[in-house]
Formats: C-alpha cells, structure tokens, sequence
C-alpha cells in the first residue's frame, strides 16, 4: 500500500532531535507550536506512534510491531486524528461512516474547520472506545481551527484525561488558540533547522522520491542552487520548499521564482497564473518586504538582490523612494491574504493583484 509507505519516511534530522527530546519527558498534553513548514505534524504523528508503539526505544517507535503497521495504514484503534474534514481527506485519514456517508452522498462540502462534533467524537474516544494497548492518543491539526465551541469540549478531558490518555495538538498559529488550551499543555516551540542541514534533507527527499518510483515528471536531480533558491523564498520553511519542488520542477520553480519580481514590475499576469491566489498573494507579500528591505538599504530575504526590480531613476533622492506607495501595497496585501482563500472570481483577482503590483513597484 504506498499510502502507508509514503506516511513513513524517515524523519527529517532535526524532527528527530525533538522527538527524542520530547519522549524523554513526561506529560499527557503536548502543544507543538511554530511556523507552517517545519514539521507539526510530522512530529506529532511520530510522537503519537512512539506512545502507542509496543516497542518504544528513546528514539521513537520501532516501526516494525502490530501498533506502527496499524498507525501506518491509518487504521489504529487508539489514534484518533482530530483534524478538519479536507484534510483527512488529503491525507487519507479516514473519516467516522456518518460524516462519510454525507460527503459521499454529496449533503454538503467537507469542512475545513474541526468541528465540534468530531471534537465529541474524541471525548468518546477518551471515554468508551476500548484500547488494544495501555495508551491511547488524540492527535489535533492545526488546532487552530478549532472555534471555541470546539475548543471548550475538549477543554475538560485536556485538563483531567481518563486512564492513559495522551494528546498532542499541533499548531501554525498558536495566539489564534483559546488561552484555556494552551495553558492546559506543555509547550514545545518547533526548532528551526540549520540552513545547510535543511539543504541537504531537501535534496536528499527529491533523489528518494525520484527513486521511489513515481516516474511522472523524471526529471535530472535538481541542482544545489535550485533548491537553495526554493528554501529561501520559502522563508527557509524545508516542508514547503519541498512540497514546491514535488509539484514542479525545481529548476522550473527556481528560474519562475527568480523571474517573478521583475515580471511583476512589467505587469505581466502570466507569471501567476500557475497559482492558487493564496499562493499569488504569499509570493507578493514576499516581494513586498524584499523590495521594501533593499530599498530602506537592508538585505533581501527571499529574492537574491539582483533579481529585484530596479528602483525607478527618478525616486532616487527624492525622499520617499516609493516607500509610502510600498507601504500601501504592503497593507492591501495583508487584508487581501485574509480573505484570499474565497476570490470571488480568481482570474479577475489575479489581473488585480498584478496591476496593483506593477504600480507599486514602478511608484517614485
Ligand atoms: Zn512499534
């Protein structure tokens, strides 16, 4: 079954080093916190394994026993995966038969929220289910989409949990969480991993997956610098540099990246017509700060400055240098992006997006 080899990597090396530090301490609530990209759910989903694993060492689970094979087909009976309907899906966590049932008879559309009665559910869970080891683990992600409905029915069995009953709620965005709930856990602040180490995982995953089989797109081995172009405009986040360079080739996606400010200062909207509009909108947010940091004399972050648009001549000395019109793009951008994911009509928004881009990077 690939589904349960593809959920079973290795883990990268410095999700390793925090598992390991994780399992040497006690607690029965862990709250994983940090910026998308670093591995909250791979984490959580390993520290989950070692708990139910029946032959932990201090290392992890031993992936070999009854409980690893059962947690890597997703069909553990001590597991319970709280998280918003679209993504089991995604990944192949299987949903309880009502809700199911519904989706499949097309009642409504999965959600993208966890909802509170899934969030019951994992009460029940806690309470009745019987287990076939002595720990059972409830595993939530991104916490952050549980409303406060949801969050207040988990609140009591977090704070007093029946018999072994272990959580581990996984977060991208940790203040969104009610304060009842974070209090109520350890927390544990995902690490970032060294820029060189992140490089060499990167290339490491792309070679096994190209090896793996999977002979759509084979492609040659995708070269240093490439990657290193991805990992940078991914904020050095190795998650999302590598789900990037899965999607599209990481010379593609290099040269795309590398080519995007000054196709943007051109006003040419084929340059994100590739991309879902959340992904336009990161992708200007990013140019935005980049063009604003050179400008204000600092280095770029996630462009390399010669890629940059030039600076219009005549802004030169004349005080603002564009700023105040950047800044203003800098604040649409981020009222945009937090109502992106429902354009209400995509290409439009894209046309949008690029023709506000274009004056702003041309303002004087
Ligand atoms: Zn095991």
């Amino acid at each position: 079954m690939s589904e349960a080899e593809s959920s079973n990597p290795p883990l990268a090396p410095w999700l390793q080093t925090q598992l390991e530090s994780l399992l040497a301490q006690r607690g029965h609530a862990w709250l994983l916190s940090g910026p998308s990209g670093l591995g909250q759910f791979e984490l959580a989903l390993a520290l989950a394994r070692a708990w139910l694993c029946e032959e932990a060492t201090p290392q992890g689970a031993c992936g070999h026993c009854g409980s690893c094979h059962a947690v890597d087909v997703h069909t553990h009976a001590d597991l319970c995966m709280l998280m918003p309907e679209t993504l089991s899906l995604a990944l192949g966590w299987p949903l309880d038969e009502k809700t199911q049932d519904e989706l499949d008879a097309k009642k409504r559309k999965p959600s993208k929220e966890i909802k509170v009665d899934a969030a019951r559910e994992a009460v029940s869970f806690t309470q009745f289910t019987r287990s076939r080891g002595d720990t059972k683990v409830v595993l939530v992600f991104p916490a952050e989409r549980m409303n406060n409905v949801t969050a207040n029915t988990l609140l009591k069995t977090l704070e007093e949990p029946p018999g072994a009953v272990k959580f581990i709620l996984a977060t991208e965005a940790a203040h969104q969480l009610l304060p009842t709930i974070r209090s109520r856990c350890l927390g544990h602040t995902m690490v970032w991993p060294d820029f060189e180490l992140a490089l060499g995982w990167l290339q490491q995953e792309i070679t096994n997956a190209a090896e793996g089989g999977a002979p759509k797109k084979a492609a040659a081995a995708p070269k240093p610098a490439d990657l290193q172009t991805l990992l940078v405009a991914a904020g050095g986040r190795p998650a999302d540099a590598l789900m990037w360079a899965q999607n599209t080739p990481a010379g593609e996606a290099a040269q795309h990246w590398q080519s995007l400010p000054k196709a943007m200062a051109r006003g040419d909207v084929s340059a994100l017509s590739d991309w879902a509009p959340s992904e336009a909108v990161d992708a200007l947010q990013k140019l935005c700060h980049d063009v604003m940091a050179v400008r204000m004399g600092a280095a770029p972050r996630f462009f390399s400055a010669a890629d940059l648009p030039a600076q219009p001549p005549a802004a030169a000395g004349k005080g603002g240098g564009g700023l105040y019109a950047l800044a203003a793009w800098a604040k649409e951008l981020a009222t945009t992006a937090r109502t992106v994911e429902h354009p209400y009509n995509p290409g439009l928004m894209l046309e949008s997006l690029v023709s506000r881009a274009r004056l702003a990077l041309n303002a004087k």
